[in-house]
């Protein structure tokens, strides 16, 4: 039996239509994230890596073994990134943290789509939390990087691979990134911030 497994798309694949197609999820979730699964079962199989968990496969890895691990881990956490509840809005702590570290909303907004489109090839755009003293930093990582290995908690990821998008806005990357704000899953960043958060620093910042 396979180790790794592609997880249950938390929607259906028509869900985030018409800002995501279901022909778009049919090859990015079916196709490309499939296949970064099957390359990690045969590239750990029979090796002293079967045992890992995926995250620790990601931290201590390299080359082709990193890159499917860590593109497994982007996918399943973009994947939840996305909800079919569209024009969410960030709320509470994470909606006040967003507003001491870029000012406002909109700023963030800007801020991270200005990143997202100036990567120049293939990765990724996230919001994460330094666990070091609780703040939030845009960050964006080329090809299969992650912040995980920079110590850093993910919110949210907006993968910017031409993959994500081709099929929908061709190469305009700027209309794809507007269309992922109408379908952020802002409840799942919140989660996350609050699960990561280091109970010690909060109120002496
Ligand atoms: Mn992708």
């Amino acid at each position: 039996m396979p180790k790794f497994e592609l997880p249950k798309l938390p929607y259906a694949k028509d869900a985030l239509a018409p800002h995501i197609s279901a022909e778009t999820l049919e090859y990015h979730y079916g196709k490309h994230h499939q296949s970064y699964v099957d390359n990690l079962n045969k590239l750990v199989a029979g090796t002293k890596n079967e045992g890992l968990e995926l995250e620790a496969l990601v931290k201590k890895s390299t080359g082709s073994l990193f890159n499917n691990a860590a593109q497994h881990l982007n996918h399943s956490f973009y994947w939840n990134s996305l909800s079919p509840e569209k024009n969410q809005s960030p709320a509470g702590p994470l909606a006040q943290a967003i507003e001491k570290s870029f000012g406002s909303r909109a700023g963030f907004e800007k801020q991270f789509t200005d990143a997202a489109i100036k990567e120049f090839g293939s990765g990724w755009a996230w919001l994460s939390l330094n666990p070091a003293d609780n703040s939030l930093v845009i960050e964006v990582t080329a090809d299969a990087a992650t912040p995980l290995t920079s110590g850093h908690k993910p919110l949210f990821t907006c993968d910017v691979w031409e993959h994500a998008y081709y099929i929908d806005y061709r190469n305009a990357r700027a209309k794809y990134i507007e269309a992922f704000w109408k379908i952020l899953n802002w409840h799942f960043a919140e989660k996350n911030f609050k699960e990561n958060l280091i109970p010690e620093v909060i109120g002496h910042r």
